[in-house]
């Protein structure tokens, strides 16, 4: 009875000890592998920002981050392995009210994100990647002096999908520079039949939606909306690096 009983000990104390000592270990290595694994230096900074991904809060839309990807007007990947949607707390609630909105109007009808919180570091990049006089760049990129409303997470550039995934007509591409793709030219260019009234009436949709939900659009292109003037926020929010 006596050596069963020992051995009986012997075995719980082999069992019980590797058990207690795992999730310690789990704690230090396995955590601290998955994130070096699963998230990019350009998305922990996002996070340490104070940043929320829209895609958690708006699972239904279509990243399209284009200047992850050689699809766009540089031609280069300025974001790295970074492809994700990150914008201010306050400013994803209002984009999930314009998601709501076009949902109403267009049931199934998704979000395409092309570009969300872009960090200044990035925006230095795409300056520096167009072979250009300085005074040209200012049409195409924001200086990085200057600073960007996406450099503060408060600015988004989308388009829209309908319930099968399909992109909406717009007109024009994502980062079309030309006349075409001004908000304020679109009746003038629906006369001389260069747009549609189909791919207008697309533009004013998201437009109506993003007006309701508290955003403001600018006059150059159909894809981009501010929550905030870029002087509020510098104000109220701090730049990503
Ligand atoms: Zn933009």
């Amino acid at each position: 009875m006596k050596p069963s009983f020992l051995s009986a000990f012997a075995l719980l104390f082999l069992v019980v000890k590797p058990v207690a000592q795992q999730p310690a270990l789990s704690n230090m290595s396995g955590d601290s592998v998955l994130k070096a694994v699963t998230i990019s230096e350009l998305e922990k900074r996002m996070i340490q920002h104070g940043l929320s991904n829209v895609k958690k809060h708006i699972p239904d839309a279509i990243l399209d981050i284009r200047y992850a990807t050689e699809n766009n007007f540089l031609r280069k990947n300025v974001y790295g392995d970074f492809s994700s949607c990150y914008l201010q707390p306050d400013v994803v609630k209002k984009l999930k009210m314009a998601d709501s909105l076009l949902k109403i109007n267009k049931p199934g009808w998704k979000l395409v994100l092309y570009d969300c919180a872009r960090p200044i570091s990035v925006q230095k990049k795409m300056w520096d990647a167009l072979e250009m006089p300085a005074s040209e760049k200012g049409k195409y990129v924001s200086n990085p002096a200057n600073h960007s409303v996406h450099n503060y997470g408060a600015a988004v550039d989308l388009a829209l999908a309908d319930e099968n995934g399909n992109y909406a007509d717009m007109g024009t591409e994502f980062d079309f520079f030309g006349e075409l793709a001004y908000p304020f030219m679109e009746s003038t260019f629906v006369k001389s039949g260069k747009l549609t009234s189909g791919q207008v009436a697309n533009r004013q949709l998201l437009r109506e939606v993003m007006k309701k939900a508290g955003f403001s659009g600018v006059p150059h292109e159909w894809w981009h909306f501010n929550a905030c003037s870029r002087e509020t926020a510098k104000k109220r929010y701090r730049a990503v690096e």
